[in-house]
């Protein structure tokens, strides 16, 4: 009698940002059920709290220019543990198909036969951005929204000389810490000094810190821990502050039809 086939699956999944309320449902669901998950560092401490204790759990992750596993290591890890008739989470911070390795996986698993699916996650410019209540295409100042990444292939610094534009909102992944020279390939690129500039560190998270600075002021910023990403772009400018309305403001008129309309006037132009 021939042995059973035992019918593994691997699920390459997003862990989101960090806040485990920004996990969905369906990676909550598959996350439970998992028996081996290979994780990245990035993956936040109170994700992983969520991995069934029985679960085997591996981190295959690099940081900051360390030596993790190689990454045929980690195709190797995958295809045995779904030959095996595992369920096999492969575990990524934000979303796994943007800035990762992915493609090389997904060939890997491709070629070896195993059945894999993608199960999608908040990247971390939308928990960024969310956080910082920017709206990242506000129609007055942003059409495009332009991801770039500081590291090409080979981890040589990107260029991105093809894709800076005034009215598009940019968000910078792996900015490192020589913030300087980001300034200076987005400035090249056409923008403004005074363009507004946000450094998120830690997006979602416990330790989420937000600074907001101008693309002039960004070489001066103290360095925020990874993971970080700059979000720079008109879009990133301050709201409003409150307006009391018991505290009429000086250009108040008698007429607060015409206020409203005088001040939206005025942003548009802006
Ligand atoms: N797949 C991930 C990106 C991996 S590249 C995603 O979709 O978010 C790693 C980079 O993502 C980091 O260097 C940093 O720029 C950014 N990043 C990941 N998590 C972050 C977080 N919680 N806060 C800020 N930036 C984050």
């Amino acid at each position: 009698m021939n042995a059973p086939i035992m019918k593994g699956k691997v699920y390459l999944m997003g862990a989101g940002p960090g806040d485990p309320d920004l996990l969905t449902v369906k990676a909550m669901r598959v996350l439970r059920a998992s028996e081996v998950v290979l994780h990245d560092d990035l993956v936040a401490a109170e994700i992983l709290e969520l991995i069934p204790a029985w679960t085997q759990v591996l981190n295959v992750g690099r940081r900051c220019g360390q030596a993790g596993m190689s990454q045929e290591k980690i195709h190797s890890l995958l295809i045995s543990a779904a030959r095996e008739g595992h369920q096999v989470v492969r575990l990524k911070g934000g979303d796994p198909l943007l800035f990762g390795r992915v493609g090389e996986e997904m060939e890997a698993l491709s070629r070896a036969g195993i059945d894999f699916e993608v199960i999608p996650g908040v990247t971390s410019a939308m928990g960024a951005a969310a956080a910082a209540r920017i709206p990242l295409t506000d129609r007055r100042f942003a059409s495009k929204l332009v991801f770039v990444s500081n590291h090409a292939a080979g981890n040589t610094p990107a260029t991105w000389d093809d894709v800076i534009a005034k009215d598009a909102t940019h968000v910078v992944y792996m900015p490192g810490t020589n913030y300087g020279e980001i300034a200076a390939k987005l400035s090249a690129g056409g923008l403004d000094g005074r363009t507004p500039c946000l450094i998120v560190a830690n997006a979602t998270q416990g330790e989420q810190q937000i600074r907001r600075t101008t693309l002039r002021e960004l070489p001066l910023e103290p360095r925020l821990p990874a993971p970080m990403l700059l979000i720079v772009g008109k879009v990133a400018r301050p709201l409003p502050p409150f307006e009391d309305p018991a505290k009429p403001s000086p250009r108040a008129t008698s007429e607060p039809h015409e206020e409203i309309l005088h001040l939206t006037d005025t942003r548009v132009k802006a």
